[in-house]
């Protein structure tokens, strides 16, 4: 069997955490099966699809390296051969007209004339009644004449699915198992609008057949869908693919996922300095897992090791303490030259003067590698390399305003003043041996030099930094901390 997934996003925001993790399990899917992975555009909502929202959703799939194989494309052609991928095409080239008339024709569909307003008074009616409120099938055996009556009052026919009235419609879901549905429960649902346009639940069976889609793997608020499908491939006589229903996304509140719980979008996530690989290893884990909990996984892996097996029913709950958490796992595996190209946006919307530095910024961005998680932390961690140290007023308080501190900081300025270089090793040498001879603890000595030269209380390793920033600027600030205290 040839494997054929697709990522079908409705064009109507950006791409959330919740479509990213769908996209992400078919994209994982399609590559452990050798299969294709495609994206199909759903925009049968005229009103609320945007251009802007299909960019931002291209976007965030490439960021995440989600390739797709088939599809709509960034630079607005099209790839594969069961195109077009975008539902407002199909449409306009007639596709899902041709099944609607061919179940009318059948009667398992049936024109409809009720207006809005008619059906909504009907639900109200038979909620109050304490019936299901569903339409309640007034157009399912028309006249020809009463069909023409309407017509000529000028409205215009939906298209309904006539449910069947009793029994059930089930399916066995590779990750829910078996999912039933009474009919009665279910109601005539539209599939074509007055426009003409379809809705999802018919578009989205009709694609999945005629791009001959093996497996669909989405989010479960789409269970109360797939009985409404599995009814429309049986009337249009085709077998339903693989159904997989991924477990919900919950919030640390255990409330579902939303806006409230913070950033949601994927974009969001990028600008705020997560990897898309940290990204990409996180989602996989809302709501699959291999057998053994692995938590961080090489490049490549999850592709190797993906299986509908290790989804789980249960919701699976988004913490953001997790994914910031393995983002520093992540940037501490970079290489110098890749955390610096990924660290570059930041320091430039910072506007920090990079251009003077002393030594190559790789090497002092690398320098707190250990201690980031996000990259918009770096900026603040390097600025006192480029600019005049900015004073912590605490740090000032605590460690300069100090009985010794004039002493140590004057004494270590002589010292280093004297030295013949100033590597590392040197200056350690150096300010170990002042520590010795006037009976200061290293940690009694190497706090106010730190402070001085950084105006921090913390920050990278100390004989390492004032290595880079070179002996100059050193005696230079350790002179401006003395005029402090
Ligand atoms: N357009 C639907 C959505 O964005 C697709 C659901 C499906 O995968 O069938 O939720």
């Amino acid at each position: 069997m040839t494997i054929r997934v697709r990522f079908a996003p409705s064009p109507t925001g950006h791409l959330h955490i919740g479509g990213a993790r769908t996209a992400l399990f078919n994209y994982l899917f399609s590559r452990k099966h050798k299969g294709a992975f495609v994206l199909r555009i759903e925009d049968t909502d005229e009103d609320r699809s945007t251009e802007g929202s299909v960019r931002s959703i291209f976007e965030s799939m490439k960021w995440l390296g989600l390739d797709w194989d088939e599809g709509a494309m960034p630079d607005g052609a099209e790839k594969g051969s069961f195109g077009p991928y975008v539902q407002s095409k199909r449409e306009a080239a007639g596709t899902y007209r041709k099944y609607a008339e061919e179940l009318i024709k059948t009667g398992k569909a049936y024109q409809c004339y009720c207006t809005a307003a008619e059906v909504d008074e009907m639900r109200r009616a038979a909620s109050v009644a304490g019936r299901l409120p569903k339409y309640d099938g007034r157009c399912r055996s028309l006249t020809e004449a009463q069909r023409k009556e309407f017509e000529a009052r000028g409205r215009k026919p939906v298209v309904r699915f006539r449910m069947p009235d009793d029994g059930s419609t089930g399916w066995t879901d590779l990750i829910h198992e078996e999912v039933k549905f009474d009919n009665k429960l279910l109601s005539d649902f539209i599939m074509l609008k007055a426009s003409g346009y379809p809705t999802y639940n018919f578009a989205c069976v009709v694609d999945d057949q005629l791009m001959e889609i093996s497996h669909v793997i989405r989010g479960d608020d789409h269970i109360s869908n797939t009985p409404l499908q599995v009814n429309l491939y049986r009337a249009l006589g085709w077998q339903a693919p693989g159904l997989a229903h991924l477990s919900m996304i919950l919030g640390p509140d255990g409330t579902r996922l939303s806006k409230r719980h913070g950033a949601t979008s994927v974009g969001e996530y990028a600008k705020q300095g997560y990897l898309a690989g940290a990204m990409k290893n996180y989602l996989a884990l809302l709501g699959w897992s291999t057998t053994d909990s692995r938590q961080l996984f090489e490049e490549g892996e999850l592709e190797e090791k993906f299986d509908l097996k290790g989804c789980q029913k249960s919701p699976a709950v988004f913490d953001p303490v997790k994914l910031t958490w393995m983002n520093g796992e992540y940037i501490r595996k970079l290489p110098g030259d890749k955390l610096l190209e990924m660290a570059m946006p930041f320091i430039k919307e910072a506007a920090i003067p990079v251009e003077k530095s002393p030594v190559p910024l790789a090497d002092i961005v690398a320098l707190e590698q250990e201690k980031y998680r996000l990259l918009c932390e770096i900026p603040a961690k390097i600025e006192f390399f480029f600019s005049d140290a900015k004073y912590d007023e605490k740090a000032v308080e605590k460690t300069l305003k100090t009985p010794d501190a004039k002493k140590i900081l004057a004494g270590i300025k002589e010292a280093y003043s004297a030295l013949g270089g100033f590597k590392e090793a040197e200056i350690e040498a150096a300010t170990r041996n002042f520590a010795k001879t006037n009976a200061f603890k290293a940690g009694q000595v190497f706090h106010p030099v730190r402070v001085a030269v950084s105006g921090r209380a913390e920050g990278p390793t100390l004989f390492r930094m004032m290595e880079y920033l070179g002996r100059e600027e050193i005696v230079k600030r350790l002179e401006k901390a003395l005029s402090l205290i």
